[in-house]
Formats: structure tokens, C-alpha cells, sequence
């Protein structure tokens, strides 16, 4: 990979362009296996797993293919005036050698590890994937297909868990870019620090999801969204409703209308349905025991903790299914309310009024990625997005907005630093390299007066104004040029000449008058 930046081959266009044709004949080439192994490792069903994994892969591709010249073009900048005659110009290159590394989250071990791959080949890096151990049979699968397709001077897959992803950031990287939880995206940060090598931490969090009494009259179209974000990938989603509140007013209309919701998108005995199941058995144990701290605390008497539908009882941690569970007012200390919950569980906070649901949004743990509000009022959205720190927003939805490939998609606060998908995802993955050129003759050097001696009259009234003049426009820093070359080319007409002499003497004396009556003034 080195030897890829030092021969210059990955800042051309056409190795980008490679790369990313190779990645898409490879998905293309392999969707039924790619489908097969996600069914293994998350048992997401075939649809939802081409729509949030493959489609956002492919689309990704396409976008870059598309755009990839306008992309690389070299960017005229404007320069300071002072400056002229000069060029001033922006290219995206590659980031620093060796290549970069992107460590891979186990939610969406397709689409989480390649979508950032994509930005980083596109922007000419040599590039290190590791996915995600706790998906084997995925990341297996990425690592035979990439050494098929792809030289090694280009892409590789690294396996591996903790001992490997250490080892792998002893290395300096171009940029370590990691998705997954806000505890190892501290260390994955200290440990990049060693190094000095960039990171983007695409981490997750807590996302609530208000529903005020403001909310849209139709709340069968309510819960199924609620219902849909919540349940996508078994609630694995760093965007997923964690946590519903909901105004009291609609609560006894809203609660209801989930439970029936649930059953016809997953059936009565979900365990048989199309939901997926959780990564890992630790995990799926984890979310069990979530589930019996509030089913204790709604066994105890007078409890305004009520279990609504779902439970315990039902779920298997071995084979990572754990039962769609909604808690109406669980305990305010419970995990439920402190961890970020991962995994299909709904917790319900009612709430009195709008401020009430403020407070308990601001109270939770950490930035959210995402805020979600129904309400038919922008007014009321508006105010809850100033109140609600949060990293994106969208009203009357949730989780849709991840698929534009317009929004720079990244955390604030603890859900992370640093964003991408499409261009954001270039930018991100490039060095924006600076470029100045400065024709050299005698003559044309407006700023000879930056030279000593500066005297008590050349460095206050025309060196100092001069470094205050405002930037030329691209444009006419090309006009200045042609006129450079008219007046140059002028010296060797006689005529000409007379006219380069009569120019001079001009500016001369305006000069000099304005230096007489600066004098004057002082
Ligand atoms: P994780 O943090 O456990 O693992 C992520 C990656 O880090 C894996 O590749 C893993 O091998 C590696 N890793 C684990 N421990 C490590 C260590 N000690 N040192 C170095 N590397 C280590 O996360 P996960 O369980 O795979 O994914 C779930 C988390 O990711 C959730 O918190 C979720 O919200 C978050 N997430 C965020 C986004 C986003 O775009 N913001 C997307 C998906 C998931």
C-alpha cells in the first residue's frame, strides 16, 4: 500500500474508478451470498436486508461513478489581490500513507463496513477493512471475495477482534474510521492519538422519539413508523427509537395501536416471523436480563411500571431471539433508561406536557444521533430541535433520513465526531491540498512593496492597505494575466512601447500626488 502512494497511482481517477467498478461487479456478483450470510450472522430477512445493506452499498457506488471527475477536478480559488498575478488552486488528494483503516460495526456488517470503504477508494486511499468478529460468517465472506477481486496494493480485509484491531492501530493511518460503541470508540481515539492519525467516530447512543399532543390525527401511521424504526434489524440500529415518550393525551389511543401494529408487521409469535435476531448470544442475554429488571419492578404493587406486551419468558438468548417487548413507565434508574438499549425493546415515558418531555429528552445520557418528533407543528419541532441537543432531527418519521446520501450523516457529543455518505464521505477521506503559483518576472511583482526598507510611509499607507484588499475572483485573475501578456507583448511594438511609457508616467504621478497630499494630511 505504500508502494501504491509512492508510485502516484491511486491519485488518478482512473485507479479510483477501478476500485469502485471492481467493489460493484463484486456485490453484484455475490448479492445471494452477501443475502445468505447476513440471514446467517443477524437472520435479517431477505428484503430488509437488500434494502439497508446491499441498496445503500450499490447506490453509494453509483453516486461516486457518477460524480467522481467533478469530484477530482482541480478547484480554481480566488487569490488576495495583493497577491496578483497569481493562481491559486484546491485538489482532493489521498491522505497520508499508508492507507486508511475502517473498522466495522456487527448491526449492518455490509453496509456499515463498504459504505465507508467506498469514500475512502473513491478518494484514492489504499484501504484496510475490518469487520466486525461478531459477524463471522459475513466477514469471512468479505474476506475471500475482496482478495478475489482486489489487488492487495488497493483493499484488504483484515479479521479479527480486540487483539487485531489493537495491533492494527499501533500502525499511523491516513484516517481510522470506526463505527460502533462509545466505549471502544474511546479507546479505538486514544489509541489513534499514539500515532496522531485522524479518526471518525460513528458512534451510537440513546434516540428519543416525542410524540406530542400535537401529533399527526392518523396514529395507525404513527405506530407503524414508531414500530418499524424500532424493530429494523431487532432494534439494532444506532438510529432506532431507544426510548417513546409520549403525551399523556395520547397514550391511552397510542399504546393500543403499537401492540396491534406489532402483531401485523411480525405476527402473534414473533419468534416465527421476519424478525432478525441478535448478533451475539452475550448480547441477546444482555437485553433478557433488561427485560426481567422491569419485569420485576412492574410485579410490585401499585408499580406505574405496567409490562405491555412481550417479556422474558418467551425469549432465547442462544439463539438471539429476544421477544419485541414494550414497558409502559419503567424506573427512571432501570438499564433501560441509563444503557443504550440496542435490541427490540420499547420503553414509554408519559409525559404531562410539552416541557415535561423536554426535560426528560435532556435528562437522558449523551448527545442522541437522532431526535424524532410527531407533531403537525414546525413550530413545535423547531422548538424541541433549540432544546434537544441532537445531531440530526426529523418530524413525523425516523431512521429514513439515513439513506440520503446529501446529509452528512455523523454524531455530536457522544454519538461521535466527523461525517460522510456521498460527497460528505469524500471530503471526509481527502486531503484538500493547497496550491499556489506565482508567475516570476521583473516588473509584475505587485507586491514588491512587502520588501525592505519600509520606511515611515510605504509600510502604513501602501503595504498595510494592500495586505487588507479582499481576494480576486478566479476570473479575474485571469484577466490580469491577459493583461500582463498584452503589456508584455506591447514593449516589443514601438508604438506599444510609447504607450507602456505613458501608462508608467501616469501611474507614476498619480502615485506621487497621492503621496503628496498623504504627507500633507499627516
Ligand atoms: P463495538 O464497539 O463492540 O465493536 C465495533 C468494532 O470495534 C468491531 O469491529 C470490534 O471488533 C471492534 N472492537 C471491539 N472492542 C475493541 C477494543 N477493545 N479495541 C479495539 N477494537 C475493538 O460495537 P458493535 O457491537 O459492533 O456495534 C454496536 C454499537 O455501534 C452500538 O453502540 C451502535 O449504536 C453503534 N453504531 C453506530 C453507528 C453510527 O453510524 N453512528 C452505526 C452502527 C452502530
Amino acid at each position: 500500500m505504500q508502494q501504491t502512494h509512492d508510485t502516484g497511482v491511486n491519485f488518478s481517477t482512473a485507479w479510483r474508478r477501478t476500485q469502485l467498478e471492481t467493489l460493484q461487479r463484486m456485490v453484484n456478483e455475490h448479492r445471494h451470498e452477501l443475502l445468505q450470510a447476513l440471514y446467517q450472522d443477524l437472520g435479517k430477512h431477505r428484503t430488509e436486508a437488500a434494502c439497508t445493506e446491499l441498496i445503500i452499498v450499490e447506490n453509494e457506488i453509483e453516486y461516486f461513478l457518477k460524480h467522481l471527475s467533478s469530484l477530482t477536478a482541480v478547484r480554481q480559488v480566488p487569490t488576495p489581490a495583493v497577491l496578483l498575478p497569481a493562481f491559486s488552486s484546491v485538489t482532493h488528494r489521498p491522505l497520508s500513507a499508508p492507507a486508511c483503516l475502517v473498522i466495522g460495526p456487527s448491526n449492518y456488517p455490509v453496509s456499515l463496513s463498504l459504505q465507508p470503504t467506498i469514500g475512502s477508494l473513491a478518494a484514492g486511499n489504499p484501504t484496510v477493512l475490518k469487520p466486525s468478529e461478531l459477524c463471522l460468517h459475513v466477514s469471512r465472506l468479505l474476506q475471500r471475495l475482496v482478495a478475489q477481486y482486489f489487488d492487495p496494493s488497493a483493499l484488504v480485509v483484515v479479521q479479527g477482534g480486540v487483539a487485531e484491531t489493537t495491533a492494527l492501530l499501533k500502525e499511523p493511518w491516513g484516517l481510522v474510521f470506526f463505527t460502533g460503541s462509545e466505549r471502544v470508540g474511546k479507546l479505538v481515539a486514544a489509541a489513534a492519538a499514539q500515532t496522531l492519525s485522524p479518526v471518525i467516530l460513528e458512534l451510537g447512543g440513546k434516540c428519543p422519539c416525542y410524540v406530542d399532543e400535537t401529533a399527526p390525527a392518523d396514529i395507525k401511521a404513527v405506530a407503524n413508523r414508531i414500530i418499524w424504526a424500532k424493530l429494523l434489524n431487532a432494534g439494532q440500529t444506532c438510529a432506532a427509537i431507544d426510548t417513546l415518550i409520549v403525551h399523556v393525551s395520547l397514550v391511552d389511543k397510542l399504546v393500543p395501536e403499537l401492540v396491534a401494529t406489532l402483531r401485523q408487521q411480525f405476527g402473534v409469535d414473533p419468534a416465527v416471523g421476519e424478525l432478525g435476531r441478535i448478533v451475539d448470544p452475550g448480547h441477546a442475554a444482555r437485553h433478557v436480563a433488561l427485560i426481567q429488571e422491569v419485569e420485576r419492578a412492574a410485579a410490585v404493587v401499585d408499580s406505574p411500571t405496567k409490562m405491555i406486551v412481550g417479556g422474558s419468558a418467551t425469549c432465547d438468548a442462544r439463539s438471539g431471539y429476544v421477544c419485541p417487548t414494550i414497558v409502559l413507565n419503567p424506573p427512571a434508574d432501570c438499564r433501560l433508561a441509563t444503557e443504550e438499549i440496542f435490541g427490540p425493546i420499547l420503553p414509554i415515558r408519559t409525559v404531562a406536557s410539552r416541557a415535561q418531555a423536554i426535560q426528560v429528552m435532556r435528562d437522558m445520557p449523551g448527545t442522541p444521533l437522532c431526535l424524532y418528533v410527531f407533531t403537525k407543528s414546525a413550530a413545535v419541532f423547531d422548538e424541541i430541535k433549540q432544546k434537544c441537543p441532537s445531531a440530526s432531527a426529523m418530524r413525523n418519521d425516523a431512521l429514513v433520513h439515513l439513506a440520503s446520501l446529501e446529509f452528512p450523516f455523523g454524531g455530536l457529543g457522544t454519538s461521535g465526531y466527523g461525517g460522510y455518505h456521498g460527497k460528505h464521505s469524500f471530503e471526509s477521506f481527502s486531503h484538500q491540498h493547497l496550491s499556489m503559483y506565482r508567475p516570476c518576472a521583473p516588473g509584475i511583482d505587485l507586491c514588491m512593496a512587502r520588501y525592505h526598507p519600509f520606511g515611515n510611509f510605504k509600510g502604513p499607507y501602501l503595504v498595510e492597505p494592500a495586505v487588507r484588499l479582499p481576494s480576486v475572483p478566479v476570473l479575474h485573475c485571469k484577466a490580469w494575466m491577459l493583461l500582463l501578456t498584452v503589456a508584455g507583448a506591447l514593449r516589443y511594438v514601438p508604438a506599444g512601447q510609447e504607450l507602456v511609457k505613458i501608462a508608467a508616467t501616469a501611474l507614476a504621478s498619480v502615485l506621487e500626488r497621492s503621496a503628496a497630499f498623504l504627507r500633507e494630511g499627516a
